[in-house]
């Protein structure tokens, strides 16, 4: 039978000191984590969640979007689909009725928020998307707004 190496008692003994002086000392530091998902931290304004179509100011019921296709044309990852429209009785503009965004290929880029010209998309705020296949990356952005406007 081996012989315990004293030497290597007194070292683990040390060591085992020095790991549980760090555990202390981080028990009673501030919290910087949260207990996800029961607690979920302020998102930062800047935060690029997947882009959502922003309401109409004088007609809450439509969103800004003229149905103009610019974005659909300068988006580099073609993530953009059925950007779609109809003219309303008492309307001057299309309202849109469908845009299809591709979130599975986006990359965030801005550009479709940047080339609006009626600034009718955003980034949202939205940073927990799952889904178990491409299919649940793909949004309807006219009905995702008609969902937020009724909650
Ligand atoms: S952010 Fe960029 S990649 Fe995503 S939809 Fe807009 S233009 Fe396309
Ligand atoms: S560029 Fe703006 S107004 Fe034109 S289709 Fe896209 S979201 Fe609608």
């Amino acid at each position: 039978m081996a012989m315990t190496n004293p030497v290597s008692i007194i070292k683990g003994a040390i060591s085992l000191i020095i790991g549980l002086g760090v555990t202390i000392k981080a028990f009673f530091q501030p919290v910087v984590t949260c207990q996800y998902p029961r607690e979920v931290i302020a998102i930062s304004p800047r935060f690029r969640g997947h882009t959502k179509l922003v309401g109409d100011d004088e007609n809450p019921d439509r969103t800004r979007c003229i149905v103009c296709g610019m974005c659909e044309r300068s988006c580099p990852s073609g993530a953009i689909h059925k950007v779609e429209g109809e003219k309303r009785e008492g309307e001057k503009k299309k309202v849109a009725t469908s845009y299809i965004l591709d979130f599975s290929t986006c990359s965030q880029c801005g550009i479709c928020v940047e080339v609006c010209p009626t600034d009718a998309l955003a980034f949202s705020a939205d940073y927990n998307i799952v889904g178990y296949s491409r299919e649940d990356c793909r949004f309807d952005l006219v009905k995702e707004y008609e969902k937020r406007k009724t909650t």
